[in-house]
């Protein structure tokens, strides 16, 4: 190392070995370490050198200004480019070129700024082409650096140049770049450097260390600009990380017909096929093939085959250099293990490798690759565990085109980025961002798109380019953020500015239902009909590795039988939260439930409840039959009353002739029910606490309809789950591969205990909401026993069952202990809990929630992921003081953040026993669940280290 966090790279230097921080992307950033890491395993790399991520804030904090130390260190940096490359720089004899290349930690692509060819200059331009005996090429490179310098570093618009350039090419009447010959670079040239004369009142930069310089602080600076602060906040990376910057010796794709550039996946990033994947383009330079100025061609020959390309594959045209690059892309597998991302170039049939990275990919692609290398032995099945984002997994359980829906295909592009979505066509990224936030569903026309689109992407339902290939702007960005995308779809006639898109022969307008098909490439009009994933081999075998390495159970929040299928489906183990109000709501049941609320006395109430009673009874037995043998936590009635109550007149009328008050008397009874702060009002257990036979007719609904599933009344219906017909319903379509989860393991068990008799008895754990002192629970409990005991003793029959509590109040986590007293079970109801703890009305919260997260008031929004720092503390004490109390106090989350990554962590950290998600979230949970307790082993690891 130089000094000054600068390391050498290729030409036999080992800077950042010999300092300890070989790989160290934290210093070095992605690019720089994995350039001295292929240069370490004598891979061709030009030979360069790192500035690391330290420098920039250095940088930045001095003013935007560099120290003479680090001016003479550079200067050393340089001086070892040109001895490994044997050229010099600014030497018009023998002119060293170098690119200065942005690199952070993590890869952000397009946001940052990168310099091609920097080192030309009015004199060099001459050296080279003398040097290259290719006068052409010489001019192509200096007008493309002019063209690089003025927009990275001079802040000129690039507009200016292209514009220039349009009209070089039709004025001497050519249609393609290639047509321009040495004379006319040089006259384009000479034309740049009068239009930065003419916007600067200054010339261009003759001194290749003042370019020099200039390059490094620009990349610096790029790190603060606007676009990569907003790419920074969507993808939450923090703005102190820093980027480091790369200076490389050029090498030229751009000198003829036996030099080229290209970028490669070592495997299919769309689909995970191992297969090498690529675009290459001959006599170009690198952005050439990512700004989709020319067509870029297929690296194989299958490839090309596949998509009926006109121009040859690097297989024909160049095979050699092809096999060398198919050993590179072995060799860059076996030594990263994992997907690589790479760009090459080819000079004069010599290949040279320019980066290589860990390859972003859809998580179909990212499930098919850890597999498929679990397989191959390269990684671990816990590595495959923890390499599948679980959040991504959403993308895979989410419909895809319904195959026999009628298409109205208009046009066809790239299959850059999997999956289907329908929305109205917008054509920038402003209207896109607003319209989706006024509650559309958009797709964002553009004719190609670039880092200022990055928001509107965001915001987008699906993305459609006109322009591009499967490695432009477009593609990786949409696969990186799981949105559908088609790519260079080229019959697309796009006007942004009227805001409208013709294709054959039709006319759309802003506004207009388009579908977009990311997975065949296909464009349609209007919106087309949808169907659930058919979840493929490869989903079951890494869920069912997932389920070996995690210690959480994972349950689904679901209230309907058709719910408690899926979850069960798709692997829940139980079901965490069943909410009993919905029921209520029910059109059959809502007169029973008003006269029930509007009754004067307890006589009154009991006479609704008595028509409620068999409803009740039914859902449960749907419910329990689905989940038989499985825990099915039932919360008892929990919302203010006022919300079942009547609001039109016929609804009074209604009640007011099924119990025979009148209709006044009604209305003045549902004006006393009035509150002003309902989420803090007359609901939860304090419904029990005032009309305990609410809870008491809940609790027999629940115990009669337990009893009828285990002794079979209900195995005759058609939508019974009986044990030992495990076939899956061809009608449904969401069916999880063979999953060898706890929960069939449990089934089984049971099914063994019972001799495979039919339906197993569920287990209702009956969770009693909104608790705040033990002495509510204590009441509620005793009214649900002495039920439990008086059903028990009329059929004749006992079941198991539990009592517990939701714990939603700070007071009921700091008075866990007592508590625990009657609580077999905590279920942490974090979204009230969070709402309680925060002073946050969750419904409210819309208004300024997200500038409190823009202004990092909160790091993420606390309803989606859990406060740790606040709410996890209660949570904590929580569960500490109720196991302190009574040994074995099952503990759960049922909030929403029980699907949420992130608080699944949390939850694995503080020891719960189990998450619940909805029934679509249960395998991201248990994905999630793994991914924690790897990363508890981990931690433990560490600690001990630290001792
Ligand atoms: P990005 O991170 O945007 O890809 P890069 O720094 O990788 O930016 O460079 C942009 C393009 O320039 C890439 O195609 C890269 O391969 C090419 N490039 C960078 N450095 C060199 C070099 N020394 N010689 C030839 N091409 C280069
Ligand atoms: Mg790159
Ligand atoms: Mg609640």
């Amino acid at each position: 190392m130089i000094k000054h966090s600068i390391y050498r790279f290729g030409g036999g230097a080992t800077d950042a070995a010999d300092a300890g921080v070989a790989g160290d992307k934290t210093l070095l950033g992605g690019k720089g370490a994995n350039l001295a890491g292929m240069a370490a395993i004598d891979l061709p790399v030009p030979p360069g050198i790192t500035i690391g991520t330290d420098m920039c804030a250095i940088y930045i904090a001095a003013d935007r200004s560099f120290t003479d130390d680090f001016l003479a260190a550079l200067t050393d940096g340089i001086g070892h480019i040109e001895t490994a490359t044997g050229k010099s720089f600014g030497d018009p004899s023998n002119p060293l070129l170098v690119s200065v290349r942005s690199g952070a930690r993590v890869s952000m692509p397009g946001m940052m700024d990168t310099v091609l060819n920097l080192g030309l200059n009015d004199a060099t331009v001459e050296g080279l082409a003398a040097a290259s005996g290719d006068a052409r090429f010489a001019w192509d490179s200096y007008r493309r650096f002019v063209q690089m310098y003025a927009d990275v570093v001079l802040g000129l618009d690039h507009g200016l140049f292209e514009e220039a350039l349009e009209i070089a090419k039709e004025d001497r009447g050519f249609a393609d770049d290639t047509q321009m010959g040495a004379d006319h670079w040089r006259a384009l040239v000479g034309e740049y450097k009068a239009i930065v004369a003419a916007e600067l009142g200054r010339d261009f930069p003759q001194d290749v260390n003042e370019q020099l310089t200039r390059a490094i602080g620009a990349v610096f600076d790029s790190w603060q600009s606007e676009r990569a602060r907003v790419y920074r906040r969507i993808n939450a990376i923090p703005h102190d990380w820093g980027t480091a910057v790369n200076v490389q010796a050029m090498v030229f794709g751009n000198m003829g017909d036996t030099s080229a550039t290209g970028v490669a996946f070592t495997r299919n990033p769309s689909t995970g096929e191992k297969a090498w994947y690529g675009e290459w383009l001959v006599n170009a330079q690198g952005e050439d093939v990512v700004a989709g100025i020319r067509t870029p061609q297929y690296l194989t020959l299958a490839a090309r085959d596949e998509a009926g390309a006109r121009l040859p594959s690097m297989e024909e045209a160049m095979p050699e250099v092809f096999g060398e690059l198919g050993r590179v892309f072995d060799t860059l597998e076996t030594h990263y293990r994992d997907m690589q991302d790479i760009e090459f170039t080819v000079e004069r049939g010599q290949l040279w490798m320019l980066q290589t990275r860990a390859g972003k990919r859809t998580a179909p692609a990212a499930l098919k690759i850890a597999v498929d290398m679990a397989h191959e032995g390269l990684i671990s099945e816990e590595e495959a565990v923890a390499r599948v984002e679980a959040q991504a997994l959403d993308q895979l359980l989410h419909p895809s085109l319904d195959p026999a829906a009628v298409r109205d295909v208009v046009a066809r592009g790239l299959p850059a980025s999997p999956g289907a979505a329908s929305g109205i066509a917008v054509f920038d990224a402003d209207t896109a961002e607003r319209r989706a936030g006024a509650g559309d569903r958009v797709i964002l026309i553009r004719t190609e798109t670039s880092p200022e689109d990055i928001h509107g992407m965001h915001a987008a339902a699906g993305i459609l380019t006109a322009r591009g290939g499967m490695t432009s702007h477009a593609a990786v960005v949409a696969r990186g953020m799981g949105r559908p995308c088609v790519s260079g779809a080229g019959t697309l006639s796009i006007d942004a500015k009227a805001g409208s898109l013709k294709v054959a022969g039709r006319a759309f307008a802003e506004g207009d239902m388009l579908t977009i098909d990311g997975s065949t490439g296909e464009v349609m009009a209007g919106e087309v009909a949808t169907v659930q994933p058919e979840l493929s081999g490869d989903f079951g075998v890494l869920m069912g590795w997932a389920d070996k390495v995690r210690r959480l159970g994972v349950r689904a929040n679901a209230e309907t039988p058709a719910d408690c299928r899926v979850a069960r489906e798709f692997g829940a183990e139980g079901i965490g939260l069943c909410r009993t109000e919905h029921m209520f709501f029910d059109a059959a049941r809502i007169a029973a439930v008003r006269e029930m609320i509007l009754a004067d006395d307890e006589a009154g109430r009991r006479v609704a409840l008595a028509k409620l009673l068999p409803e009740q009874r039914a859902d449960f037995a749907g419910i329990f039959t689905e989940m038989a043998g499985l825990p099915v936590t039932i919360r008892l009635l929990d919302p203010p009353l006022h919300e079942f109550l009547p609001h039109a007149d016929k609804d009074f009328d209604e009640v007011a002739a099924a119990s025979g008050v009148s209709v006044e008397k009604l209305r003045a009874r549902a004006a006393e029910l009035h509150e002003f702060n309902p989420m803090l009002g007359h609901r939860g257990c304090r419904l029990g606490v005032t009309y305990p036979e609410i809870y008491e007719m809940q609790a027999r609904a629940i115990f009669e309809a337990a009893i009828d599933v285990a002794e079979g009344k209900f195995a005759a219906d058609s939508s019974a789950r009986h044990v030992a017909s495990e076939s899956p319903n061809p009608s449904h379509p969401a069916q999880a591969e063979p999953v060898e989860a706890p929960a069939r393991a449990a089934l089984r068990q049971a099914q063994g205990e019972r001799g495979g008799e039919g339906i197993v008895a569920p287990i209702p754990e009956i969770m009693i909401p909104l608790v705040g002192t033990a002495r509510e629970l204590e009441l509620m409990k005793t009214v649900v026993d002495d039920t439990a005991r008086a059903v028990f003793a009329e059929r004749g029959r006992e079941i198991a069952y539990l009592v517990g509590t939701m714990i939603e109040l700070p007071r009921a986590c700091l008075m866990a202990d007592e508590i625990a007293a009657s609580a077999q079970f905590f279920s942490f109801g974090t979204n009230d809990l969070t709402q309680t703890t925060l002073g946050v009305s969750r419904d409210d919260a819309g208004r300024f929630l997200g500038q409190y997260v823009d202004k990092g008031i909160y790091a993420t929004d606390p309803f989606v992921s859990i406060d740790v720092a606040g709410v996890g503390q209660l949570i904590e004490l929580a569960a500490q003081r109720g196991r302190g109390a009574r040994d074995g106090l099952k503990l759960g989350i049922c909030g929403e953040h029980g699907g949420d990554p992130a608080s699944i962590d949390f939850c694995e950290s503080v020891g719960l026993d189990y998450v619940s998600a909805s029934p679509y979230r249960v395998p991201i949970a248990r994905l999630a669940a793994a991914q924690a307790a790897l990363a508890a082993r981990n931690r433990s690891g560490d600690g001990k280290g630290d001792k």
